[in-house]
């Protein structure tokens, strides 16, 4: 028996005769519930309409699962912080958990859901589907593309072959992992891209197809917590440039953050001026996360920039808004840089 045949008899096993599985959507907000005062134009407000205005939209979800939905927030997805991420995240655990829902489905804005789909992958200790679904065009537009990612998020949710990949994004019939995922475009439908293997699946005629298994760490195999968190480490992003001012980086020195990633220019560079602010931010305890402006290719350890002399952590594979993510989680656990190297060579 293959392995995604089994599980899927697992599933079924678990379920009374006849019984659809249990799926809870919680809506967040974002352009999926976003509203337009007419069907062509393109001035929107995110984050309008409630989570049964979406479901009633989108009544063949009822085909595929038992489906229910709570609104958590009805914000723009550039509105997200540390608060609501941890709500959501002991809100999915507590679903998933002593709740016995089989599924997720997070409906999100396109901005920050690749932020808010990597920090659920590491706080989220199941291994049911979870998959964030937004949409690129109003409720209200002409050829809105919400309905449609929404049921394919439903029908991946569902779908044995999503268990056990971590958190997934489900857009424009693309399943994409949360390691890699990341918003390419402004304003296109096909906005979401997958890093060099590009997406891990497709969903198509209501069945999800899972193409590729996902390596790093993960969801039952993260050691972050956040249950007992009501705030998370201070951790601010500073945009390398040629001419680059050293001012933001001082700034949150003097701020007393608790970290701090560059998006630095190429292999993770630093302007010489805001490299003497890292090195003296590290040397007064502040954790320094190099990564890339560049979209593309890894931020390599001790190549250019000689992380072991500075005690600087490469980000790796992770983008700058990420690597912000998992310096987050690490402080919580350690203020050791080769500590927090391990957890970015990890997850
Ligand atoms: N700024 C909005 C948001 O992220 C619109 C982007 C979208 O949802 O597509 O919620």
């Amino acid at each position: 028996m293959s392995f995604a045949l089994a599980v899927a008899v697992s599933i079924l096993a678990t379920l009374p005769l006849g019984a659809k599985p249990r799926v809870r959507i919680v809506a967040t907000g974002g352009t999926i519930a976003g509203v337009s005062a007419s069907s062509s134009s393109s001035a929107y407000t995110a984050g309008q309409v409630t989570i049964q205005t979406l479901i009633d939209a989108v009544p063949q979800i009822l085909d595929l699962a038992d489906v229910s939905g709570e609104q958590l927030v009805n914000i723009g997805s550039q509105d997200m912080n540390d608060e609501v991420w941890l709500a959501l995240s002991k809100r999915v655990n507590a679903l998933l958990g002593k709740e016995g829902y089989d599924a997720v489905v997070i409906t999100h804005g396109t901005d920050t859901m690749e932020e808010t789909a990597y920090f659920l992958n590491l706080t989220v200790h199941s291994d049911k589907p979870v998959i964030l679904v937004g949409s690129m065009r109003p409720s209200t537009a002409i050829s809105a593309d919400g309905p449609a990612n929404l049921y394919n998020a439903v029908a991946a949710a569902v779908s044995p072959s999503t268990r056990g990949k971590g958190v997934l994004c489900c857009m424009n019939n693309q399943l994409l992992d949360a390691k890699s995922v990341i918003k390419a475009h402004t304003i296109d439908c096909d906005t979401f891209e997958g890093g060099p293997a590009g997406y891990i699946g497709y969903v198509y005629n209501g069945e999800a197809h899972v193409l590729q298994s996902v390596n790093s760490r993960h969801t039952v195999n993260s050691e972050f917590d956040v249950e007992n968190l009501t705030s998370l480490p201070k951790v601010g992003i500073v945009y390398g440039y040629a001419n680059c001012s050293p001012i933001p980086m001082q700034a949150f020195v003097d701020a007393k953050f608790d970290g701090i990633v560059l998006a630095g220019v190429g292999d993770g560079n630093f302007y010489k001026d805001v490299f003497e602010v890292a090195q003296r931010a590290q040397a007064d305890g502040i954790q320094i996360v190099r990564s890339s402006r560049c979209p593309t290719g890894p931020t390599c350890l001790n190549s250019e920039v000689d992380d072991a002399k500075y005690h600087f952590v490469a980000s790796l594979d992770l983008n700058p808004q990420k690597a912000r993510i998992l310096l987050m989680l690490a402080l919580t656990k350690t203020r050791d840089w080769q500590q927090i190297q391990r957890f970015f060579m990890e997850y």
